[in-house]
């Protein structure tokens, strides 16, 4: 269940990513009036087994009933962590197409939640968020090569790395435009380990300063900065093809301590 608005007096318009039909919009009828009928289903990022009804011409669905398979009011929720579930059911309802399935970002989702839910913190948020948005980048077909510049195509294995909003990809120190960001190398080799191992390996926030950032800071001060860098490239590069901005992001950004 990817998001809900309300529509006509006591009907609710649902967005569901689906693993056989991919993004599916539909009616749940008199949903807003009985709870009772769809119980805690139409809750942004729950996982349900749904059952609709497609007809002929017509663009919505209707959606008859929902079991729910897991849900993200089972542990508390924190606002850093209903940031969290509105920027993964923002990033999956702007970037992906209407019915069209797609099974690897369908698996993503569900891996995804289950590392946010297991986050005891608001410190264990960060990498099950860089991960997701680092997967998708890559899933859409949107995320450049991180290891060469694409300017003159010099390898930045070692060297510093640059980014632009309006750049396609990193840039040598040569090549860098003016008012680039900077991507530090152990982001670069942190989302070359996130490609090759499943979120869990993730799941606990590092406790490792990032040079130069949040030194001496709090344990959640620490965590955020961690590859900030690589979440500022990747929501630039999501912008950038979606020509909006994402009101989640800006969301993430604000969240300091928790
Ligand atoms: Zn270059």
């Amino acid at each position: 269940m990817l998001r809900t608005y309300p529509l006509r007096e006591a009907d609710l318009l649902v967005t569901l990513l689906t693993r056989l039909e991919g993004k599916v919009h539909g009616v749940a009828r008199s949903a807003k009036k009985s709870k009772r009928r769809f119980g805690g289903a139409l809750e942004p990022m729950t996982v349900v087994r749904a059952f609709y009804d497609v007809r002929e011409r017509h663009e919505l669905a209707r959606l008859d009933a929902c079991e729910v398979l897991e849900s993200p009011l089972a542990s508390e929720i924190s606002y850093a962590r209903a940031v969290a579930l509105g920027h993964i059911a923002e990033l999956l309802d702007e970037l992906l197409p209407d019915h069209e399935a797609n099974d690897a970002i369908f698996r993503l989702t569900v891996s995804v939640l289950h590392a946010l839910e297991q986050a005891k913190t608001g410190a264990d948020l960060w990498m099950p968020i860089t991960y997701f948005d680092l997967w998708l980048t890559r899933l859409v077909g949107f995320l450049p090569n991180l290891t060469e510049c694409i300017v003159c195509g010099r390898a930045l294995n070692g060297s510093r790395a640059y980014f632009h909003a309006l750049a396609d990809g990193l840039m040598c120190t040569d090549d860098k435009r003016l008012a680039s960001s900077e991507i530090s190398s152990e982001s670069r080799s942190l989302a070359a380990q996130m490609f090759r191992a499943p979120v869990e390996n993730f799941a606990e926030a590092s406790n490792r300063c990032p040079p130069g950032e949040g030194a001496g800071n709090s344990r959640e001060a620490r965590a955020r900065a961690q590859a900030s860098d690589l979440r500022k490239f990747l929501v630039q590069t999501l912008q950038r093809h979606i020509e909006k901005k994402l009101v989640t992001a800006t969301m993430l950004e604000k969240i300091t301590t928790v």
